[in-house]
Formats: C-alpha cells, sequence, structure tokens
C-alpha cells in the first residue's frame, strides 16, 4: 500500500532542545524538493488555535490533542506536518499516535540534558523558572516524560544541527515517506 506523502513528524522534548531548529531545517528540506507541508509549531499554535490556554495538565493535553487533530486532518490527506511541541505526557502522545495511524506517525525525541537546556536557556525561560518566576515549568517544575519507543532520538548536545536533521531525513527515506530525489512530472 502506498502512503503517498502524508505523515507526521512529531518532535517532542523540552522547551529549548531543539524541536523548533529541527522542524525548520526539515521543513527547508521538503521545500527544496516543492513537497507542500505544514509546520504547526507549539508556541505560534498557542497563539492562535490554543489561545488562552494555560499549562495544567488539561491545558496542555488539549492543546496536545488541537495540534494531533489538525495533523491529522492534513495527513490523511498526503499533506506532510511536522509538529514541535513539548508534548509532555506519554499517554497523550500516544493517542495522537493511535488517531494518525502508526505507518505514518514519526516521533522524534529531542534529548537534552537539563544543564544543557539551562546554560543554553534560548529563550531565557530556564533561568525565570529556576527563580520560581513561571509555575509548572516542563523540567524544572512540571513533569516531561520522555517517549519509552520513540522512532528516533536525536541529542541536540552531541550532534549539529545538520547531523540530527541527517537522521531524521534518513529515517524518513528508508520508511518511504520521502524520495531523496523528486522526480519531474512528465509532461
Ligand atoms: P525548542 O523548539 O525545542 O524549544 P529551539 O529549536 O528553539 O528549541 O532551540 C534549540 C537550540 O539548540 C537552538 O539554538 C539550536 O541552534 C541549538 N542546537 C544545537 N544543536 C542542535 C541540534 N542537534 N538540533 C537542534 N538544535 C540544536
Amino acid at each position: 500500500m502506498s502512503l503517498g506523502n502524508g505523515f507526521t513528524l512529531w518532535f517532542t522534548g523540552l522547551s529549548g532542545a531543539g524541536k523548533t531548529t529541527l522542524a525548520q531545517e526539515i521543513s527547508r528540506r521538503l521545500a527544496r524538493q516543492g513537497v507542500g507541508h505544514e509546520v504547526l509549531d507549539g508556541d505560534v499554535v498557542r497563539t492562535h488555535l490554543s489561545k488562552g490556554l494555560g499549562f495544567s495538565r488539561e491545558d496542555r493535553d488539549t492543546n496536545i490533542r488541537r495540534i494531533g487533530f489538525v495533523a491529522n486532518l492534513l495527513t490523511r490527506h498526503g499533506i506532510p506536518v511536522i509538529t514541535a511541541a513539548i508534548s509532555p505526557y506519554r499517554a497523550t502522545r500516544e493517542e495522537v499516535r493511535r488517531e494518525i495511524g502508526y505507518d505514518r506517525f514519526v516521533e522524534v525525541y529531542v534529548e537534552a540534558g537539563l544543564d544543557t537546556l539551562v546554560s543554553r536557556d534560548v529563550k531565557g525561560l530556564y533561568k525565570k523558572a529556576l527563580a520560581g518566576e513561571i509555575p509548572a515549568f516542563t523540567g524544572v517544575s512540571d513533569p516531561y516524560e520522555a517517549p519509552l519507543n520513540p522512532s528516533l532520538t536525536v541529542n541536540s548536545e552531541r550532534e549539529t544541527v545538520q547531523e540530527s536533521a541527517d537522521r531524521i531525513w534518513n529515517f524518513l527515506l528508508q520508511r518511504g515517506l520521502v524520495a531523496e530525489k523528486r522526480e519531474l512530472a512528465a509532461v
């Protein structure tokens, strides 16, 4: 059975681990091949689709279910979707995986140690969280459940962005979800 081009590449990991960076890099590669796709970035989704939601477990789950819902709509019509949200709860990610289907859902765990993330502090949030200024901050004062069996784990402490992106791209290639080179349509 051909899967067409529809799939959801779902990044999960702590804030600052590299989800957005890698989503953008994979997005660039798809664009270079002329593959129409969509990126659902957690930070952006929270300003539109999930505006008003907070960071309780219930609100976080609602946010992830909404992202999963949109990803599913696009994926089932053949459009690749890349999501970049912390998505801290294993059970909720599992729910989305079931909804989208195991063949089309690729979970990438972007791993980095807390020490690295605090020193990186891309968004300046860890300092505030450690000072107690942000309640329920994932990895500091709120849980993060790492995937037990992700499709792929990349480590942004040990790998460059290009190395991580290459590993993800190769995984998609092996699964037949992307093509190395896109054949030009016959005219
Ligand atoms: P997140 O979206 O997970 O909150 P960001 O993508 O905003 O994280 O930030 C990750 C930071 O880590 C960026 O400054 C990026 O350049 C850096 N980085 C270093 N190595 C990697 C890697 N292998 N993959 C992704 N990001 C990396």
